[in-house]
């Protein structure tokens, strides 16, 4: 028996009322496999292609170093406290400025549209500006740098853009303060940096694992939409080696799709990319999640021609 009460909530998303808090709730206690959440995805994908008009996107990440991370979020490979298990590895832990570059000029003649520069807060500041900098005289103004780092004042947020970014991922993470050593108003404040400095912001509902807690998913779904995101989504615990994450372990990928589609019903169409797809990314440099970055051009090129493939096999236009 389908549930009447959950298909209303989807449809009225679709015509612009997004679901109160109680609902979001509702929809996150669904059986991730149960008709009703194929609904619900159903309906988001609806709603997130009229708010990106179709159009997919391939975004590349380049890791500009591997210091070990004083912010110790335990479920990443750089936190400072996995570092410490792994002494016998050395290894270089900024990627040369020339390289960055390099990765950039490519993913840019490879019509990428975004390029995220990724660091740790272990890397010096004014380095990163620096590599900010470097990119940016080096590459088409019509190619979005994303600054990805740590915790930003409102100083420094300026400076990143006076640097050349014109986007910044940043989150407020499930667990934020518990599974990391980050204060989560360090966290809200950045965002606040942020806007103030006129960087358009990319977020998501990460790291989602099993048994979430519930509140705390709908919380940062219900906070979405008044961040005024260009683009969003939601991502897995990826397990790293050695890392103590207390048990937790990946949500199953049905939960994680279910909450991008409640994300997404629940900001309408105030962020225009993500929640649904619609992004596929491509990632050189320093890898904090294990998943095997690209190193040589040839393997880079072939990922974004498949990166290509698979958006538009989603029934995006890339
Ligand atoms: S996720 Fe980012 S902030 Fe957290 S430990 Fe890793 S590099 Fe540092």
């Amino acid at each position: 028996m389908v549930d009447d009460l959950i298909m209303h909530i989807a449809d009225e998303a679709l015509a612009g009322r997004a679901p109160e808090r109680a609902d979001v709730v509702r929809l996150l206690q669904l059986d991730p496999y149960s008709v009703e959440s194929a609904y619900i995805c159903a309906r988001a994908r609806e709603l997130g292609m009229r708010a990106c008009a179709g159009r997919g996107y391939v975004y590349a990440q380049i890791g500009v170093d591997s210091n070990p991370c004083p912010e110790n979020c335990r479920f990443c490979s750089f936190a400072a406290v996995n570092c410490s298990k792994r002494t016998s590895e050395a290894g270089p832990s900024e990627v040369p400025i020339g390289r960055i570059v390099h990765y950039a000029k490519l993913f840019a003649d490879e019509g990428v549209g975004l390029v995220s520069l990724m660091a740790t807060v272990g890397l010096d500041f004014e380095r990163y500006l620096n590599m900010v900098r470097a990119v940016r005289a080096s590459v088409p103004d019509s190619l979005t740098i994303m600054a990805n780092c740590g915790d930003l004042s409102a100083e420094q947020a300026r400076a990143l853009k006076s640097a050349g970014a014109n986007a910044a991922y940043h989150a407020l993470r499930l667990g934020e303060g518990t599974i990391t050593d980050i204060d989560p108003v360090q966290r809200k404040l950045t965002f606040r940096h942020l806007r103030l400095a006129g960087i358009p912001l990319m977020t998501g509902v990460e790291p989602v694992w099993r048994d979430a807690d519930v509140d705390e998913l709908a919380d940062r779904i219900c906070e979405i939409a008044e961040l005024e995101p260009f683009a969003m989504g939601a991502c897995n615990l990826t397990p790293v080696s050695d890392a103590d994450v207390g048990g937790r372990q990946p949500a199953l990928n049905g939960f994680v799709r279910l909450v991008a589609a409640i994300a997404r019903l629940t900001c309408g169409e105030a962020a225009p990319i993500g929640g649904i797809g619609g992004v596929a990314w491509v990632d050189a440099g320093c890898d904090p999640r294990e998943r095997g970055y690209g190193a040589d051009d040839a393997t880079l090129r072939n990922k974004i021609a498949a990166a290509k493939r698979r958006l538009a096999l989603d029934g995006f236009s890339v």
